[in-house]
């Protein structure tokens, strides 16, 4: 496995960090860019929250609540507790102690005038990371789930809480047709040797950060491997709404479908070795096991990941 190759990565939260953890140690962060999905950000309490780039952060760090998979590691919740029981407020969205030195200083540094690259730039930095950490788009594009039995809810509505219950219609990315890549994605893409598609839900992690304007252009005329890694281990999810949301939207549960997702983007796919094989698909494919318990399984993926894609150049 080479270790001169720069690798960009397009990922969501707690399934995309574990791939990343992977990746980051066996390979130096200078070569590695992570793009990750802000369609799940939003304003709450006054503070900017965006939980799949803090998700990601804390994992790289080596902060993050190895528990939940996301928050902080010995995080506590007084705050929120006194703002409920001092002033009534409800608290569904939880944010720890510690966790909110986090969106006190990127708020203040985007009400500073700081695009949200420069500041998550900012945070990871000052929190050791090496690999750049990049927002998939400096403006907001929130996803909305249009749901069967209420209407349409902002994401954080929808996954916390309603805790992804609803029955899924479809989904928007409102504000993407007046987005625009940042010049850090744009370049870190046209430099990159091979493009990863980390375990994401691809419905709700993976498709806000293509919908971001030129971002399926600019994926399509990159003339390097763009792989993606199954989130679907033996026709379920290993955690969360994936399996759900393809039901609801008539789909079969299979590795295949999600392939299928990225027609015209990848050229590669990890499946998982308890799936079927993709069957007669054009696409390059390899069957391990991609599910991530220990450290090493993190590290055992991401290394057979670029040994295979290396072997396409012998
Ligand atoms: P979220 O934004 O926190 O929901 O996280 P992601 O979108 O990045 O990841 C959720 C997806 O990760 C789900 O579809 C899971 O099936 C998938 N996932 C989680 N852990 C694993 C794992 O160990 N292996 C694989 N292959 N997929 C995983």
């Amino acid at each position: 496995m080479a270790l001169d190759k720069d690798i960009v990565v397009l990922l969501g939260g707690v399934g995309g960090a574990k791939l990343a953890s992977g990746l980051a140690q066996i390979l130096p962060g200078q070569r590695l860019t992570f793009v990750v999905n802000t369609g799940d950000d939003f304003w709450h309490l006054g503070l900017r929250i965006c939980p799949d780039l803090d998700t990601v952060m804390y994992t790289l760090a080596g902060l993050v609540n190895p528990d939940l998979g996301w928050g902080l590691k010995g995080d506590s919740a007084v705050a929120l507790e006194t703002l409920n029981s001092f002033y009534g407020v409800d608290t569904w969205f939880r944010l720890g102690d510690k966790d909110l030195a986090t969106h006190l200083q990127r708020s203040q540094l985007l009400r500073c005038g700081r695009s949200l690259t420069e500041a998550t730039g900012r945070l990871s930095k000052s929190l050791g990371l090496d690999a750049a950490l990049l927002p998939m788009s400096d403006e907001e594009i929130p996803t909305k789930i249009e749901t069967l039995e209420l209407g349409e809810l902002g994401f954080q509505e929808y996954f916390v809480k309603h805790r992804w219950q609803p029955a899924l219609k479809s989904i928007r990315h409102a504000g993407s047709e007046k987005s625009s890549l940042t010049t850090q994605v744009r370049s870190a893409l046209m430099a990159a040797d091979m493009v990863l598609i980390a375990p994401s839900n691809p419905w709700l992690s993976v498709a806000p950060i293509l919908a971001v304007k030129g971002m399926r252009d600019l994926l399509t005329s990159l003339d390097v491997p763009v792989v993606a890694v199954t989130p679907i281990i033996g026709g379920a999810a290993v955690k969360g709404p994936t399996a759900k949301i393809m039901s609801e939207l008539g789909q079969e549960v299979t590795a295949a479908n999600i392939a299928n997702f990225y027609t015209g983007i990848i050229n590669g796919f990890v499946n998982d070795s308890q799936n079927e094989p993709l069957g007669c698909s054009e696409l390059r494919s390899i069957q391990v096991n991609t599910l991530m318990k220990t450290e090493d399984d993190k590290k055992s993926l991401a290394r057979a990941t670029l040994d295979w894609v290396e072997s396409w150049g012998a």
